[in-house]
């Protein structure tokens, strides 16, 4: 499964398009963010879990589309 299902199914997440460039929020098993970027009208999958990082209580963490599309254990 990918990292996108597995959200999904936890979280009930979705695909959505990006209306502001934003740096992907995943952090590694190693405590390093990824470096992915979503531009502007860019895909990202949208994890609908709080984001604790979050300046904002309503941000969510937000995939790039590789980390989305990794295929994770399940
Ligand atoms: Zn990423």
């Amino acid at each position: 499964m990918t990292r996108a299902d597995w959200y999904a199914q936890h979280s009930g997440g979705g695909w959505r398009t990006a209306r502001t460039a934003h740096r992907c929020d995943r952090v590694g098993r190693d405590g390093l963010r990824c470096m992915g970027r979503m531009a502007p009208g860019q895909k990202y999958f949208d994890s609908n879990q709080h984001n604790q990082r979050s300046s904002s209580q309503w941000g969510t963490i937000k995939l790039c589309e590789a980390c989305a599309n990794q295929e994770i254990q399940s």
